[in-house]
């Protein structure tokens, strides 16, 4: 299904790639190498067809690309990743708290870049719903119509707190949710600094869920960010 990306990026050689390789996979490309460039395409772009996605780089030679991604939110809400060489953690979390639906670091593999567009445009799309609702990886099954957790065919119990944590994960699977936005949906507003129930829990999730809870393979850390569950292999 073909798709209009905004890419934003000042190194030519990488937009140039990017550009290739998106084009590849059969989506339309307008690519931007300032944030000036970027906003006379989405102005342009705003009164014909739209953009389904914009990637964006935060070094950018007028300005950061933290200021275009405020502007879109205010507006619309297109999926958005910012793609940038070295986040620290704290920037990483305003961005996601911002409205990015994710981050890569460069360098980044086309088939990573691929899998968190496919996982932004189902969070996002059209088809929200049934993907949300079941979660399958690794042995792992989530149903969160019928509230049942599985792992080899097996019924898992979990307490009402751990569920309602994996299911916060499930419903975003794919996506790194960051430690203040997980306290407050699983906990409430008074917890969204107790980093430490989130270790706790995760770690008990891990010890039902992962085959090696020592070195999980669902149920992954984001250093310094969050929790990102791997994507689900259903669809
Ligand atoms: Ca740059």
């Amino acid at each position: 299904m073909s798709k209009t990306v905004l890419l934003v990026e000042d190194d030519r050689e990488l937009r140039a790639t990017l550009r290739d390789a998106l084009q590849v996979e059969g989506h339309r490309v307008l690519a931007a190498a300032s944030l000036a460039d970027a906003r006379a395409l989405l102005a342009h772009a705003a009164d014909r067809e739209g953009i389904d996605l914009v990637l964006l780089d935060l070094g950018l030679p007028d300005g950061t690309g933290d200021t275009l991604l405020a502007e879109l939110r205010r507006e619309r809400g297109t999926p958005l990743i910012v793609i940038s060489a070295r986040p620290g953690e704290d920037q990483k979390v305003r961005l996601l708290d911002a409205g990015a639906d994710d981050y890569l670091v460069k360098p980044f593999s086309l088939a990573e870049l691929l899998a968190r567009m496919r996982v932004a445009w189902r969070h996002r799309g059209t088809h929200v719903a049934p993907a949300t609702l079941r979660y399958e990886r690794t042995g792992i099954a989530v149903d969160l119509e019928a509230h049942r957790v599985q792992r080899d065919g097996a019924e898992v119990h979990l307490t009402p707190t751990e569920y309602r944590l994996l299911a916060r994960l499930v419903r975003q699977a794919g996506q790194v949710v960051t430690h203040r936005q997980l306290l407050l949906d699983v906990w409430g507003p008074e917890y969204t600094e107790h980093t430490h129930y989130l270790r706790l829990y995760m770690a008990q999730l891990r010890a039902k869920l992962e085959v090696e809870p020592a070195d999980p393979q669902v149920l992954l850390t984001e250093p310094g960010v969050g929790y990102r569950l791997a994507e689900s292999t259903t669809d």
